[in-house]
């Protein structure tokens, strides 16, 4: 057994001082059972506890680490820029800097700002959105987690589904009446909604490739149809990229498929692990935002020089592609892995991975929204996490969230890990 006496000391103390003991709900491990250890350091693909146990991190600070963890050229980077102040409010080369990299690598983006989370990003993106065509109404996609803004916190994923709270309370009903939700890769939904209520809506939001209740994917043709419907009735196409901007490649899950969208909002990778956001797209619609235009948004900390030379060192390293094809191909590795593991154990999984991102549901059938993902076996994920933390493999403590490989996992890590789980799904 792991020793966990400092980790369970700083939780009990935690617990008097922060609600649920934690600064984000799914850290608490209330979908697997248990309490959350406490992390002291990270190096690469590796977390040490409060109690020196290490662990192989899947999780990645839930998508930013794509380098790995404290990889030099951003520490470097924070460090030095420190020495010259850690916050100006004042324009700073390093925003210019960054929206130039941003916006070489993304092209459907012409402008781009930026802010300090991905919950801003998309609130502002569409703030944005209903600004620029001056109708109210959006559409949102069951499962897709956009962050904590109000309006959006209806049929959440993330946090809200794992806990049980995809609707939250405290969000006036007025806040989400503005708000359709529908169904994901349902075609005729999205016809529905378009007839009823098409002068009215400013736009669709949606995560490209929702990753926030496990993940599935878009399937053919979809977000061609989103693009293609969205430009008929002179809506808003905005992609929700927190996760998957600079993930699944440079230009995100935007290039992969092919897909020019309006508007799109980043976080995530972008602020290579520190508080970072960012929203984009074409010049025409960006103007909308003050100073320029009727729109505002604002940031005390936007654009801070500590966050933008970690983001920026980080897109550096990202610019020649070489880090996607390691990373695609280990995640391809230990999904393959995991697969031949759960099938010599009887366990039936659903393997869905795209890119460096993956999940694996304890389900029966491939997953394509978020009723299917419902189905899932969830006391097997908990027992399934569990002996993996046990083995010393940390992957996310919920069953309707992504996991991730980075450019520091490697070939040894991936063998470790699936011998692990050839291990412990026999015991499921
Ligand atoms: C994480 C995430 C967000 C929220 O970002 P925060 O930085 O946690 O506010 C929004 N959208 C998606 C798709 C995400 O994965």
């Amino acid at each position: 057994m792991r020793s966990s006496a400092e980790s369970q000391a700083l939780f009990e103390k935690a617990l008097q001082c922060i609600p649920g003991g934690v600064n984000s709900p799914v850290r608490a491990f209330r979908a697997v059972g248990g309490n959350p250890f406490f992390a002291v350091r990270a190096s690469g693909a590796t977390v040490w506890d409060a109690d020196d146990n290490e662990y192989i991190d899947y999780v990645g600070t839930w998508g930013p680490a794509i380098l790995g963890h404290a990889p030099r050229v951003v520490v470097d980077a924070v460090q030095k820029t420190a020495e010259h102040g850690t916050s100006f409010g004042i324009p700073n080369p390093l925003e210019v800097r960054m929206a130039e990299l941003v916006i070489n690598a993304v092209p459907s983006v012409e402008k781009v700002r930026m802010c300090n989370s991905g919950t801003e990003a998309t609130m502002s993106a569409i703030r944005l959105a209903r600004g620029f065509t001056k109708r109210n109404k959006i559409i949102k996609f069951e499962g897709c987690y956009h962050g904590h803004v109000d309006s959006l916190l209806v049929k959440a994923g993330s946090g809200a589904l794992t806990l049980g709270q995809p609707d939250s309370a405290g969000v006036p009903p007025e806040f989400t009446s503005q708000t359709i939700v529908l169904p994901f890769n349902d075609v005729e939904a999205v016809r529905g909604a378009f007839a009823d209520h098409g002068p009215d809506i400013a736009g669709i939001i949606l995560e490209p490739v929702p990753a926030n209740a496990g993940l599935y994917l878009p399937r053919d043709g979809y977000l061609e149809f989103l693009r293609e419907i969205t430009a008929g009735h002179e809506s808003l196409l905005v992609f929700d990229e927190v996760m998957t901007g600079f993930r699944l490649g440079l230009a995100g899950a935007q290039g992969r498929f092919g897909i020019t969208p309006d508007l799109s909002c980043f976080g995530k990778v972008i602020g290579g692990g520190l508080p970072v956001g960012a929203f984009g797209g074409r010049s025409e619609i960006m103007d909308c935002l003050a100073p320029d235009g009727p729109v505002y948004q604002a940031g005390t900390l936007s654009g801070n020089p500590l966050a933008m030379a970690a983001g920026v060192a980080v897109l550096e390293a990202l610019t020649d592609g070489a880090v996607y094809e390691k990373i695609d191909a280990l995640a391809q590795a230990l999904s393959d892995g995991l697969a031949k593991a759960a099938k010599v154990a009887g366990v039936a999984v659903q393997l869905q991975r795209i890119g460096s991102m993956s999940c694996c549901y304890f389900a029966n059938a491939p997953v394509h929204n978020m009723a299917e993902a419902m189905q899932s076996d969830r006391d097997r994920f908990g027992k399934y996490f569990h002996g993996m933390l046990e083995e010393g493999v940390y992957i996310a403590p919920s069953q309707f969230e992504a996991g991730f490989v980075s450019a520091a996992h490697d070939e040894a890590a991936i063998e470790k890990t699936v011998a692990a789980a050839s291990k412990v799904m026999k015991s499921l």
